[in-house]
């Protein structure tokens, strides 16, 4: 009844408002968005989240999302993922066997979410603080039987025709084992502006979006966060102006905190601390980016979790984490999502249906 009354109320205001139209329909608003920054914690579960929660005087960024929802990360060959079946099944849809990039369990090269967003003309970028060759970048641009074919990876990349790339792993392009070609020409002659850590300060370059965007952080993998490396959330808000500027309909980007697997591999507890904080940062700089555009879907997940984190006191006061395993584990981990069709993202599901979300809020056709 009330409800009855309620309706009777709107359409009386509605009337009195517009008296003579009689043919207004109401409809749903769809309202999708232009952008997708896909973030991914590798190695970042639950525990890793809460235990950088502690370590921040009990905040962190990831509080403001209005959505969160679990994906079961296993992968075709085993219940314990690896870095490249994961990141194959969020790219594209498909559960694949460890170590392998971008083809599913027959060898057949998969579609990515990346190359969807290119082909649809949007504009697309990879941001990682480990080589861009490495396995989770890979999944979204490479389609070879083993992630750590990192020269065939190199020359996907520079095949991809990606807007805009930042990480390390330079020495794959001008040093190279297989052949004597020097890709960083190619890529200059592929409309890219190529910038590198010795001779660039990241926090002084002159976007120029006519061209398209490569800069190496290192010429194999960048430093720790722990040794100094700060350049992720600087770059991960830079390579979203950026990419925002090099296509009117949208863009996808992905940004990796790479290296919060890699201090939970070493079982070093401080080193992961500083990993989360840059981590942290550069979720604020991207939700920054997302409230002011209004039309960006945030995404943050991780490719699975490592080191079977437990989150144990010293005494009562004193957090003190323990690793279980120097290995990954085959937890669920969390998924959460901020911005338009962020609905999408509720619930526990596959890690290969976050392809789907993506490509349903994106608003790609069927097949
Ligand atoms: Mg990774
Ligand atoms: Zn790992």
């Amino acid at each position: 009844m009330k409800l009855l009354a309620f309706s009777s109320i709107i359409f009386l205001v509605g009337g009195f408002c517009w008296g003579n139209t009689q043919n207004i329909t109401a409809r749903p608003i769809v309202k999708y968005p232009k952008n997708i920054i896909l973030i991914i914690g590798d190695g970042t579960g639950l525990a890793q989240i809460s235990a950088g929660l502690y370590n921040n005087n009990f905040r962190f960024s990831l509080e403001s999302f209005p959505v969160i929802g679990f994906q079961k990360t296993y992968s075709a060959s085993n219940l314990i993922t690896d870095s490249a079946a994961a990141a194959t099944a969020i790219a594209s849809g498909i559960k694949t066997n460890n170590s392998v990039l971008g083809l599913n369990i027959e060898g057949e090269p998969t579609r990515t979410i990346l190359e969807e967003a290119k082909d649809n003309g949007f504009a697309t970028g990879l941001v990682v603080t480990s080589s861009i060759q490495h396995a989770t970048p890979g999944g979204f641009v490479a389609h070879r039987v083993a992630r750590n074919l990192y020269e065939g990876i190199t020359e996907d990349i520079l095949e991809s025709g990606i807007d805009l790339f930042i990480g390390g792993g330079k020495q794959y392009f001008d040093r190279r084992e297989l052949d004597d070609r020097n890709l960083i020409d190619s890529l200059k002659s592929k409309g890219y502006n190529v910038y590198d850590y010795f001779n660039n300060d990241i926090n002084y370059i002159t976007l120029d979006p006519n061209k398209k965007f490569a800069f190496f952080t290192a010429d194999n993998q960048p430093l720790s966060a722990f040794q100094g490396r700060d350049y992720l959330p600087k770059a991960a808000a830079m390579a979203a102006k950026f990419l925002h500027l090099r296509s009117e309909l949208g863009f996808f980007l992905m940004v990796e905190g790479s290296q919060i697997d890699w201090a939970c591999h070493a079982n070093q507890v401080e080193p992961m601390y500083d990993e989360l904080e840059d981590f942290n940062k550069t979720i604020e700089t991207v939700l920054e980016f997302a409230k002011k555009n209004g039309e960006t879907l945030v995404i943050v997940t991780a490719d699975h979790e490592t080191g079977g984190l437990g989150l144990n006191t010293g005494n009562s006061k004193i957090l003190a984490p323990k690793f279980t395993t120097n290995g990954h584990t085959a937890t669920m981990v969390p998924v959460f999502a901020y911005g338009p069709k962020s609905e999408l993202f509720r619930g526990i599901y596959e890690n290969t249906a976050l392809y789907y979300k993506m490509r349903t809020a994106f608003g790609f056709s069927e097949n």
